[in-house]
């Protein structure tokens, strides 16, 4: 069934407030819903009510308190239709259904597992739990009380304010919540058990004291003490930029282990993959510690954008997520370095967004259609649609953005909008038409952006020509020319800025080039000499650029660009060409010195931040490669070839690294702070090429036995595995870990994940091995994601080894998952997006294994959409 944008309509009836109460039982609660239903002015007076269901059974229904006659409604197991109902008079419907928590496996509704019950309702996980308008454009104030076990369940939470509790008869208790402000279903959240907590208090701008609370496990309470400090400086960035202030007494997060996504926005009561709670020096990398800060804010900021101002539906979903991971970006880049943040975005988007949006599931950042909403909480909804806000703060200017932020909120607060309501309140307050630009929402595909310069000496100006070109994708073919914001500098020999007096042939305006038809020519004026020109500075606008710099023009960006991206990106253009090479020739490559030295001499420069400098020392990832390539991919002859580089770099830089290895150890005690995780960062990175230098285990043994931090420990274990994986270090290193952190689900995910991406054919079998192991639990996301998932997404050689055991491997795996958790199934299947780029006899085993996954005969709506489109596109 295929839910389309242009068929959206309101419902007939309006909700005018949800009591809910809770009779919690690990196989049987019972939940009695109230519901005050009016019909909508101008509804057809004949209409039923309809209720959204999935997998319910209905156990009592009440109209005005009186049963309802069995003619008078029709209830399976996916809706609850209700004749008979009064024209505009507001009435009562007490809906009672039967739920079991132990069996809900998808992790989608309540379910119950390690002896917590917690919800997730996003998006269409409600209806699990009771019949209702399941809809984010049905909003309505909330009332739950929660009745329980109380020695099982010290613990009732909801949504709101706490209204009271108290004890209820033979062992039990209840607790009421109150939710003042009108929220959709999928905001909903229930969490009972026993946990324990750590509290603390935020003040906000108004003077208002609200209660800090983060539930965890027992005994896992010192190390939720980082997410609180993310938490309340999360509320005061909030403040201090975008002016929101929160809204109830009580902010409560609770930490599950058994999650199928990062974390959940509900009302007051967010729910996190422990994953994204947990950190102590001992046990979470830097890596964590800035996942966590950023996530912890990100749910944060959904208060104001997701929970005051919601989505009208589904199709609106980059409404919330991009601007909010946009919010979390800026947060992030204020609470470290701003270029350094920005380089890992953007690495984060081409490694994944690209690729989606160059495969078989590329998407609109609004789509227009859609069989399974799970599905499109993509890169493409949060990452791209994020850019897209970036873009929109780019092209009015910070101020001017701000102004229509303020706008968005006053103008909207308490509705559930659209894309367009968004922009509209841009073009507002800056008069600027933002019809072509809105395309960046509608139409799919990586916009390619062609350059080529050409200097006029005795004119003195610079010819800039650009094209654009939006590739096709499935079911768009004709693209318009969108309108693309370029961050554009012109550097002179000596490096300095260059300032033309004017600019004709196109917008150019606080170093903005707007780029709006399909080719254009811009003329610099005035231009003194040659110029190096930096396009797409910051990443101004999510495309790939094809601009042919010289080595010697590409090397002086890398030494003189005041935006420190743009080195890097300037970096990585120089590394590319002897990649791609590399990749086609295999162990015989070698390593252009114009790539190396700039490099090096990045490397070696202690005037640049040493995050910077190992992010430079990154070179591109085989994916990245393979992205680069576009087509005919061999993943071995791509690893054989970019091994030879870093050989041949490590060879070059070994000075380099042997010093950056001696002085970038942070003395003192660990702390997670941005700056000291950039030197551990730049240290491991040397200890890296060291690695290939030496061709020896013992330098990363030896810091491995020194490591007094995780960071330091898993780069270490990550270097023997990967590099020595053969080696009797290897093999007691990672003994010796599993036998230390055995008890620490998060620290043995980090284990399963370093073995699943250990390269080449071999690693199948130790998956498999692994998935024997007792530490390895199939119902958990988390383990399945770090072993599975691992394997799949970041294990080229792995999964894609040529004889296709990896892809009949994962379709028997994703099969089996599939009959449990749907949406964990569908995620990974994902991985296969790009199985058109392999070469022929990989390609064939890839389309083998999809087509072995679309004929089975009970495939979930999730894994039936994802490979259907796999297969198609
Ligand atoms: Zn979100």
């Amino acid at each position: 069934q295929v839910i389309n944008l242009a068929d959206y309509r309101p419902t007939d009836f309006v909700l005018e407030r949800v009591d809910l109460t809770f009779e919690l039982d690990p196989t049987e609660t019972k939940v009695e819903s109230r519901l005050i239903f009016h019909r909508r002015e101008g509804a057809d007076t004949s209409a039923p009510l309809v209720l959204d269901g999935d997998e319910l059974a209905l156990a009592g229904l009440l109209f005005d308190q009186i049963e309802m006659a069995p003619d008078q409604y029709t209830a399976t197991p996916e809706s609850l239709t209700v004749r008979d109902l009064p024209e505009s008079d507001p009435f009562e419907l007490t809906i009672t259904t039967i739920i079991n928590p132990e069996a809900n496996t998808k992790l989608m509704g309540l379910y119950r597992t390690g002896g917590i019950y917690s919800t997730q309702c996003e998006a269409e996980g409600f209806r699990r739990i009771t019949y209702f308008p399941d809809r984010p454009d049905v909003l309505a104030p909330y009332t739950v009380n929660i009745i329980a076990e109380k020695a099982t369940n010290p613990l009732l939470l909801s949504n709101g304010n706490f209204l009271g509790g108290a004890g209820y008869g033979e062992g039990k208790h209840f607790a009421a919540w109150f939710d003042p402000h009108p929220k959709p279903s999928y905001l909903f959240a229930l969490v009972a058990g026993d946990l324990g907590v750590i509290e603390d208090t935020f003040t906000t701008m108004s003077g208002r004291e609200v209660a800090l609370k983060i539930y965890v496990e027992h005994g896992k309470e010192p190390r939720a003490g980082y997410a609180m400090d993310a938490l309340k400086r999360s509320m005061k960035w909030d403040e201090d930029v975008f002016g929101r202030e929160y809204d109830l007494d009580i902010f409560m997060i609770v930490a599950v282990s058994d999650f199928n996504m990062g974390a959940m926005e509900n009302k007051g009561l967010n729910v996190f993959n422990d994953k994204y709670v947990l950190a102590d020096p001992e046990t979470a990398t830097d890596a964590d510690y800035a996942n966590i800060e950023a996530i912890i804010a990100h749910e944060y900021f959904h208060n104001w954008t997701g929970n005051r101002i919601t989505c009208r539906d589904w199709f609106q979903l980059c409404l919330k997520e991009g601007l909010t991971v946009y919010r979390d970006h800026e947060f992030s880049s204020d609470q470290r370095s701003r270029p350094v943040k920005r380089i890992a975005e953007v690495r984060h988007l081409k490694s994944e967004q690209f690729p989606e949006d160059g495969g078989p599931l590329a998407h609109p950042v609004r789509p227009t259609q859609y069989r399974e909403i799970n599905n499109f909480y993509t890169t493409t909804v949060y990452e791209k649609g994020s850019e897209v806000t970036r873009m929109i703060a780019t092209l009015l200017g910070k101020e001017t953005f701000k102004k229509g932020m303020d706008l968005y909120f006053e103008r909207h607060d308490g509705q559930a909008v659209t894309i367009e309501d968004f922009v509209k309140c841009f073009e507002d307050v800056s008069g600027r038409d933002l019809a072509q630009f809105s395309l960046w929402y509608q139409q799919a595909g990586t916009p390619l952006v062609t350059a080529s310069g050409s200097y006029d000496a005795t004119a003195k100006t610079f010819a800039l020509s650009l094209e654009q070109m939006i590739p096709a994708t499935p079911g768009q073919t004709d693209k318009k020319p969108m309108h693309i914001p370029l961050s554009l500098a012109l550097f002179a020999e000596d490096g300095a800025q260059l300032q033309p007096s004017s600019v004709t042939g196109a917008e150019y305006a606080g170093e903005i080039l707007h780029l709006t038809d399909r080719a254009q020519t811009a003329v610099f004026h005035c231009i003194a000499s040659r110029p190096v020109v930096s396009i797409n500075r910051s990443f101004s606008a999510p495309i790939k650029l094809h601009f042919d710099q010289t080595a010697a023009d590409l090397a002086l960006l890398a030494r003189n660009e005041t935006d420190h991206f743009a080195r890097w990106q300037a970096l990585t253009d120089l590394a590319l060409p002897t990649l791609l090479k590399a990749a086609r020739d295999g162990h015989s490559a070698s390593a252009d010195r114009t790539f190396v030295e700039p490099l090096l001499a990045a490397a070696a420069d202690d005037s640049l931040e040493p995050a910077f400098r190992a992010q430079a020392l990154a070179l591109p990832s085989e994916s990245d490669i393979a992205r680069e390539l576009g087509g005919n991919n061999d993943p071995d002859a791509i690893h054989a070839g970019r091994q030879a580089i870093m050989k041949q770099v490590a060879d070059a830089g070994r000075d380099v690294f042997l010093k950056l290895h001696e002085t970038m150890l942070t003395a003192g005690d660990f702390t997670p702070d941005a700056k000291s995780a950039g030197r551990r960062a730049l240290r491991n990175t040397a200890l890296v090429y060291l690695s290939y230098a030496e061709a020896s285990p013992s330098r990363a043994k030896a810091a491995f036995d020194a490591a007094n931090n995780m960071t330091d420990l898993m780069q270490a274990l990550t270097i023997l595995a990967h590099r020595f994986p053969d080696s009797a270090e290897a093999a007691d290193a990672l003994e010796t870990f599993r036998d230390r952190f055995a008890d620490n689900a998060l620290v043995i995910d980090k284990w399963f994940s370093v073995q699943a991406t250990i390269p080449g054919a071999k690693t199948l079998d130790r998956v498999v091995e692994l998935m024997e192991n007792p530490l390895f639990i199939r119902t958990n996301p988390n383990r399945v994601r770090s072993l599975i998932g691992t394997f799949a997404f970041t294990n080229p050689t792995g999964i894609g080894r040529a004889d296709g055991e990896g892809y009949r491997f994962l379709a028997r795996e994703i099969l089996d998952i599939d009959a449990r958790n749907p949406q964990l199934a569908a995620r990974l299947l994902t991985s296969m997006r790009s199985w058109r780029s392999l070469e022929p006899v990989r390609a064939e085993h890839a389309r083998k294994a999809l087509t072995e996954i679309q004929q089975s005969d009970k495939l979930s709506t999730d894994v039936r959409d994802i490979v259907e489109r796999t297969l198609q596109g």
